[in-house]
């Protein structure tokens, strides 16, 4: 599908995006204030922007990985396949991890992951996730920290692609097909 069969309209600037991200890293910094360092884990490759705009607002020893997940299999079906194409390069056994994801959507990609890396005993194991949408929930999962409940639109923009394209937009935009 080419550029020109859809328009992007902005629902959050990028103002307000920079905003919430500096009042999330405040509650972050107190829930992780004892931590020796904290592992940032971005979930690639829609949360690449937040998570770099994140650690810049983090007062608080961190290290960043990364892990790419993906989600096959009818939408129709409640129980997705969730395949990891990249593993993180580090072990977080006794570790503080924040996973930062860019969308929790069904939820099947956030319950999944989890459930791996709680497998390997961290210490502690949080989430942040820029967008929720909550009325297109299947599994009963919630992120630690959520930056904007959004409505069920498709959705665009810093970091976020369509077809591997608009992940440079500064905002967080909406997609309408013409
Ligand atoms: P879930 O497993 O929660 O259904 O899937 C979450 C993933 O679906 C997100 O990380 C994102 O990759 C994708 N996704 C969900 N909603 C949107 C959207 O509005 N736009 C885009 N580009 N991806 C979305
Ligand atoms: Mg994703």
């Amino acid at each position: 599908m080419t550029q020109d069969d859809y328009t992007v309209s902005e629902m959050i600037s990028a103002k307000s995006i920079a905003a919430r991200i500096e009042a999330l890293a405040r509650e972050i910094e107190t829930h992780f204030a004892s931590t020796e360092k904290l592992v940032v884990v971005g979930l690639l490759r829609g949360s690449f922007v937040f998570i770099a705009d994140l650690v810049r607002e983090l007062k608080l020893p961190v290290e960043v990985d990364f892990l790419e997940a993906s989600s096959y299999g009818n939408a129709m079906e409640s129980s997705r396949e969730v395949r990891v194409l990249k593993d993180l390069s580090g072990a977080i056994e006794g570790r503080d991890v924040l996973v930062v994801e860019d969308i929790v959507d069904t939820g099947h990609t956030l319950n999944h992951v989890l459930g791996m890396l709680r497998r390997r005993g961290p210490a502690r194991l949080e989430t942040i996730a820029l967008l929720d949408k909550p009325s297109r929930r299947e599994v009963d999962i919630r992120a630690t920290w959520i930056g904007f409940d959004i409505p069920d639109e498709f959705v665009v923009g810093y970091g976020i692609d369509y077809a591997q394209r608009n992940r440079n937009l500064p905002f967080i935009g909406k997609v309408s097909h013409k």
